[in-house]
């Protein structure tokens, strides 16, 4: 059974980046582009709005835009893209054994790169009603919302992006927040305060979804300073309160922190087994940007590239 050299699990910017620079080193990658492991093929900038900070792109460009090219550009040097999961890693021996498709595959190193995906409010209704009220995607949702009340949980950087992005679309966006001070950047801050469109309501947590059985037609509010209670009406809820590392298939294969995240030697790639390197969101709960995952993703080629020729 052939041995592959190095096989890439996840096709976000990192996923792509290690693959450019695999495939440029000659050690022919596979890549598993995956459809559930990653959240979706070609990662979070799948469902992202506009992409505005990814240098020698001034204009700025549409997340799954963004993806094709590095897709491609992945694909032009000859790597092998497949698109099943991979359900079953084995790294106790090498070569390490990968289960993806039903097939078993044998590959000599391994890099890791299945990102991170949305945390969901878990509370009543929220399921029932996505894809109907529900989303956590301006980008693939915002254009249903034209002229309508749309409410956004959550009070970071994505939660501000999406209110904003939203804005394009809705008459008005709501931003509900926990809390009463915003955890996004200055910019995103500045940007949405000015943005006559959009309102916030602050120290309030959605506990429920509420519908008519078919679509959403808004949510119970719980305001935490004052204990009330109150109904918020509205036809759209987009949930941006951040997002969980795909680690299911390396617990017990892989040391991850307490957060799920994968643990890598400071300054390295290196996992926790040799010869298995991560890089992007899933190793990453600081900095999440496309351009680190971009950046680790080729530390985990040059890394697996270096450590490769050393077994030699
Ligand atoms: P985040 O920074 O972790 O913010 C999550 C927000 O959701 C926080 O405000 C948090 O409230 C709230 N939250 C968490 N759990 C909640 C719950 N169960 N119910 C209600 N609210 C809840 O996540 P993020 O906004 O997704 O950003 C992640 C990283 O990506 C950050 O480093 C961010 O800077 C970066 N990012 C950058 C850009 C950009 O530069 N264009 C865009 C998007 C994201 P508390 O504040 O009370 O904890």
């Amino acid at each position: 059974m052939e041995i592959e050299n190095v096989v890439i699990i996840g096709s976000g910017p990192a996923g792509y980046t290690a693959a450019i620079y695999a495939a440029r080193a000659d050690m022919k990658p596979l890549l598993f582009e995956g459809q559930q492991l990653g959240g979706q093929p070609g990662g979070q900038l799948m469902l992202t709005t506009e992409v505005e900070n990814f240098p020698g792109f001034p204009e700025g460009l549409m997340g799954p835009e963004m993806m094709e090219k590095f897709k491609k550009q992945a694909e032009r040097f000859g790597t092998r893209i497949l698109s099943e999961d991979v359900t079953e890693v084995d790294f106790s021996s090498r070569p390490f054994k990968l289960n993806a498709g039903g097939k078993e595959i044998l590959a000599n190193s391994v890099i890791v790169c299945t990102g991170a995906q949305v945390i969901w409010l878990a509370v009543p209704g929220e399921e029932q009603y996505q894809g109907h009220g529900v989303s956590s995607c301006a980008t693939c949702d915002g254009f249903f919302f034209r002229d309508k009340e749309i409410l956004v949980v959550g009070g970071g950087d994505s939660a501000l992006e999406e209110a904003s992005f939203l804005t394009r679309f809705a008459k008005k966006v709501t931003v509900v927040h926990r809390r009463e001070a915003l955890r996004a950047s200055k910019i995103m801050q500045d940007r949405a305060m000015k943005n006559p469109k959009i309102e916030f309501v602050w120290n309030t947590e959605v506990r429920e979804v509420l519908g008519d059985g078919t679509k959403m037609t808004g949510v119970r509010i719980f305001n935490n300073q004052t204990n009330t209670e109150s109904e918020l009406s509205a036809e759209g809820l987009f949930v941006a309160i951040g997002h969980k590392p795909n680690t299911g298939i390396f617990v017990g294969k892989l040391d991850l922190d307490e957060k799920g995240y994968l643990l890598v030697k400071p300054g390295s790639t290196q996992t926790s087994v040799e010869g298995v390197f991560a890089g992007g969101d899933v190793a990453d709960h600081k900095y999440r940007q496309a351009i680190t995952a971009a950046g680790t993703g080729c530390m985990a080629a040059l890394d697996a590239e270096r450590w490769t020729a050393n077994q030699d």
